[in-house]
């Protein structure tokens, strides 16, 4: 018998919800209010009120959050940002993109975050912020990293782009830093039907700027007090994703069900499976498993039509477009290993009891 298991199946989730979308995106279009307007203030107010925060800005994506919050925070030419090279690209490509320098410290082997330990050294007179990623939906270790902040007087900007509504210590997501960044991406755990993101913050003068940041730096309209961009959210994203947010807890906690699940099956195979912090409640974006027999497992897999995927493959430091950046393959160890050796499996909040016991059964034939 084999069964059919993508990666991620977004088809499920939708037929669920699919009239109270329908429904939502009709009220969006007979208001014909297109940009902005209600049903972005409304989700700002909800998703900060949900991380904790004060205040919300909808941005066009994950990647514009970190962006728009590069720009406002003024970092740019001159500039360095300490962040892990383990992570999706558009963390360091957005501080290239404003003319500052990332600068990689790396992972700590259990969790695959930014291992706090070694942040301090890559701290110089011209580092002006920490971007720590919540990577998988595991949060970092945010105590240790605010202290240093607070020692060197660095920006805090966290890429809770897979961690919506994560925590650390009982904290959300977002909360931590002087701003949280989160992705709509649709393979998030709250994914849009395209591109959205979000901006969460307690600082209201911060968040002033951002949403001057938001629209060309203009305040008032037509004039412009510094460079921005246009980083609106659309209202149609903005209204599909409120009839989705009451969900966001249950699809966390079947994620975290699944994995407990996958955890108890794989346990007597020679495999890696998630190691989750004893302070953090992970959202399980991803479930990652590590093993040095990789390609052979993918292959394997791939035969028994169950999807997976490689978050990622290249650590930042070894990529082209970086390699002005001096880095050299050996420099960072941990991210170099876990590159060639991790793997997603399907996680996905409406995979059954029987598939996930497939996906385990397909995965112990092998040892
Ligand atoms: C998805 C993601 C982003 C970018 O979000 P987009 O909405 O795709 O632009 C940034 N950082 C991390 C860690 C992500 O996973």
């Amino acid at each position: 018998m084999t069964m059919k298991i993508p990666l991620l199946d977004l088809k499920t989730q939708y037929a669920a919800l699919k009239e109270d979308i329908l429904a939502a995106v009709n009220d969006v279009l007979d208001s014909q209010v297109c940009i902005l307007g209600p049903k972005v203030a409304k989700l700002e107010e909800e998703v900060a009120q949900l991380s904790g925060c004060r205040f919300g800005v909808g941005v066009s994506s994950g990647t514009d959050a970190l962006l728009a919050t590069l720009m406002a925070l003024n970092i740019g030419t001159g500039d360095e940002v300490i962040t892990t090279p383990f992570t999706f690209f558009a963390t360091a490509g957005c501080v290239s993109r404003v003319g500052a320098k990332p600068v990689f410290v790396d992972i700590d082997r259990r969790t695959y975050n930014i291992d706090p330990a070694k942040i301090e050294a890559a701290v110089t007179p011209r580092t002006k912020a920490i971007i720590p990623v919540h990577l998988y939906g595991q949060m970092c270790e945010m105590d240790s990293i605010m202290e240093i902040a607070r020692r060197h007087n660095l920006f805090v900007i966290e890429d809770a782009a897979q961690a919506i509504s994560s925590a650390y210590k009982g904290k959300k997501a977002g909360s931590f830093g002087n701003l949280g960044c989160f992705s709509f991406f649709p393979s998030k755990n709250l994914g849009a039907a395209g591109d959205g993101g979000m901006i969460v913050t307690d600082d209201e003068a911060l968040y002033e700027r951002l949403l001057t940041t938001r629209s060309h730096g203009a305040k008032p309209k037509y004039f412009h007090k510094f460079v921005g961009g246009n980083f609106r959210l659309d209202p149609l994203q903005a209204a599909i994703l409120l009839v989705k947010l009451p969900y966001l807890n249950a699809w966390s906690a079947a994620r975290r069900r699944n994995a407990a699940l996958y955890n108890e099956l794989l346990a007597g195979a020679p495999i890696v499976t998630p190691w989750i912090h004893a302070d953090a409640v992970s959202i399980y974006n991803q479930y990652v498993i590590r093993t040095e027999g990789r390609d052979e497992l993918i292959a394997h897999l791939k035969a028994a039509d169950i999807g997976t995927e490689i978050y990622y493959p290249q650590p930042l430091h070894l990529q082209e477009c970086f390699k002005d950046l001096g880095y050299r393959e050996g420099d960072f160890l941990e991210s170099e290993s876990a590159a060639k050796e991790v793997l997603a499996l399907p996680i996905y909040p409406e995979l059954s009891e029987a598939q996930i016991r497939y996906v385990g059964e397909k995965i112990l034939e092998l040892y």
